[in-house]
């Protein structure tokens, strides 16, 4: 008999033929969300100061400012 590719699962390392999982390499899809969830929670936070208080866009109020002089028409 064949005894199969046991792989131990990255997040609880559970052993077992997880490589035919639809959650390779992983024994669950909750493992799957274990484990994305550490690396989304660990290495991804975006730390630091956000500077965009500065940039104000072109339009201040929507409306297009035009050249109109008022002359006086006689
Ligand atoms: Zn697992």
């Amino acid at each position: 008999m064949k005894q199969g590719r046991f792989i131990p699962c990255p997040s609880c390392g559970k052993r077992g033929d997880w490589l035919a999982a639809s959650s390779a390499p992983f024994c669950s899809s909750r493992c799957k969300l274990v484990d994305l969830g550490k690396w989304l929670g660990g290495e991804h936070v975006i730390s630091g100061p956000l500077k965009g208080e500065e940039n104000v866009g072109p339009e201040e109020s929507g409306i297009p400012v035009s050249s109109s002089k008022s002359e006086p028409v006689l």
